[in-house]
């Protein structure tokens, strides 16, 4: 008889939890299949790190075959998910197209940036979701402060070192308050000030946590020179900076676009019901009236049997917790000895990094701040990976020893990381599978092997 198929959609906290769970529970009684754009789990939470040059890119992506036996590896996006036929059609990183059959499926999509109906922010801002975006930061904002060095216009070299970032969740409270350590280091032998602004249309910053989380995270950024605006948002972006909703325009080259996220739009595609995006899931993680189709993560809506009549917010805590319930429940419904169960979470409470070491962080509601903190969340963090722990300490421990390495290395351009796309994973490249034409006045204007397309000539560049 044949053995029954399991297709896991993503590879992120809950697709990378349920296909390794998959892998302990049915190895040799169901044939486990991962379709994922990339060969690696990527642990977002220490994204910022990556971008401030604190962390070397690889160490927050975990290899998926070199983690999963028993886990057959598709690189690929899904582009249509047929429920009725039971079929997933893909297209893989070359372009060619593929469709995998399944008898469950588990779907673990996640989110991609939000975009807000504001003028100029599609073009101009960039978003902070996936490792080419971080990577993209950490050397426009090194371009941004050399170039400011050799600037002799005031006014040039002010809006070169002025960084706005929007939206004060714990992704740009993080980025703002990492890379404001990033770029002090070259102001301390002689370079230009940076200035970082940190808005929110929110009264606090972090208004998503507890106000002593959120008063802790402003203090600490107010110390370090962030000038942290609430109440404010954005009413356009223009190529030469900012205009904000207070009146004020700030020259800026730079436009740091987290606002929050949306759903992966596969999930809309299904056809399915949705709430506010997300597909719609009972609290065993099965979509109503499709026993054989589950969903997990960020990209699922999952009631809260703590708080009824709500759905656990998109984190990574619950994704991976949401992750190995469903892998379990895949493996109940395969499996009559076993027994399913409902998502039923405890909050273990929350990490805010602050850089150096300082942190915001309430570990099962206690409140903590400063170096406590900081260790706190480092040691949560070394818990929480799936992988690369040491090496990750060891960066750790040479950013405490060493002054960061400050160099541009030109890789991505502002086109291929546009912040309007469902594939913050991948950076686009020039020829590749992504049809979407990059803006106008913002594409490729030459061959990429030509020596002027050089970081330094990034027209797109803010
Ligand atoms: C910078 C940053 C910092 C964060 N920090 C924290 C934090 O400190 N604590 C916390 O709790 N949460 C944090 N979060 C939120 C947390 O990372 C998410 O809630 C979590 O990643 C959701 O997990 P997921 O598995 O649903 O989605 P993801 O982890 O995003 O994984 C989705 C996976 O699906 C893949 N995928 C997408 N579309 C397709 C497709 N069509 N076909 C195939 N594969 C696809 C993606 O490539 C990815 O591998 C942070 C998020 C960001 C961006």
């Amino acid at each position: 008889m044949n053995r029954p198929r399991v297709v896991v959609v993503g590879a992120g906290f809950a697709g990378y939890r349920a296909a390794r769970t998959l892998a302990r529970l049915a190895r040799g009684r169901a044939d486990i299949t991962l379709l994922n754009p990339t060969d690696y789990f990527l642990y977002l939470p220490l994204l910022p790190q990556v971008a401030a040059g604190v962390l070397e890119a690889r160490r927050v992506t975990v290899s998926l075959p070199g983690t999963l036996r028993g886990v057959r590896l598709v690189l690929g996006e899904a582009d249509h998910v047929d429920l009725d036929a039971r079929t997933v059609r893909y297209t893989g990183p070359e372009g060619d197209a593929g469709t995998l059959g399944y008898d469950r499926l588990v779907l673990a999509v996640g989110s991609v940036n939000k975009l807000l109906p504001v003028p100029g922010v599609a073009e101009h801002a960039h978003g902070f979701r996936g490792l080419p975006e971080a990577l993209y930061l950490r050397d426009h904002v090194t371009r941004q402060m050399e170039l400011a060095a050799a600037e002799t216009d005031p006014a040039l070299r002010a809006a070169r070192c002025t960084f706005v970032v929007v939206g004060a969740g714990y992704t740009g409270t993080e980025v703002a308050a990492h890379l404001k350590i990033f770029t002090d280091r070259p102001a301390r032998r002689g370079g230009p000030r940076p200035r970082w602004l940190l808005l929110d249309v929110a009264p606090r910053v972090l208004p998503e946590m507890d106000e002593r989380m959120s008063r802790t995270a402003a203090r600490a950024l107010r110390a370090r020179g962030v000038q942290v605006r609430t109440g404010t948002s954005v009413r356009e972006a223009t190529p030469d900076g900012v205009l904000l909703s207070d009146g004020e325009f700030v020259a800026s080259r730079t436009l740091v676009w987290c606002v929050g996220v949306r759903p992966d739009p596969l999930v809309t595609a299904v056809g399915e019901p949705l709430e506010r995006g997300r597909l719609l899931v009972d609290p065993y993680l099965r979509v109503p009236g499709r026993p054989e189709v589950f969903a997990c993560g960020d990209a699922a809506a999952v009631p809260d049997l703590r708080r009824p009549g709500e759905f656990t917010p998109m984190t990574a805590q619950h994704a991976w917790r949401q992750g190995r319930v469903a892998a379990e429940n895949v493996a109940a419904s395969l499996d009559r000895s076993r027994r399913g169960r409902p998502y039923r979470h405890r909050d273990l409470g929350f990490a805010v990094d602050l850089g150096g070491a300082r942190a915001a962080a309430n570990p099962f509601g206690i409140p903590l701040s400063g170096p406590a903190a900081g260790a706190v969340t480092r040691g949560y963090h070394l818990a929480a990976l799936p992988g690369n722990r040491v090496r990750v300490a060891a960066d750790w421990l040479l950013d405490a020893v060493l002054p960061r390495q400050g160099v541009q290395l030109g890789l991505l351009r502002s086109w291929s990381v546009p912040l309007d796309t469902a594939s913050p994973e991948l950076a686009r490249v020039p020829g590749g599978p992504d049809p979407t034409p990059a803006p106008a006045g913002d594409a490729p204007k030459t061959h990429p092997t030509d020596p002027s397309d050089s970081a330094q000539g990034d027209r797109g560049n803010r």
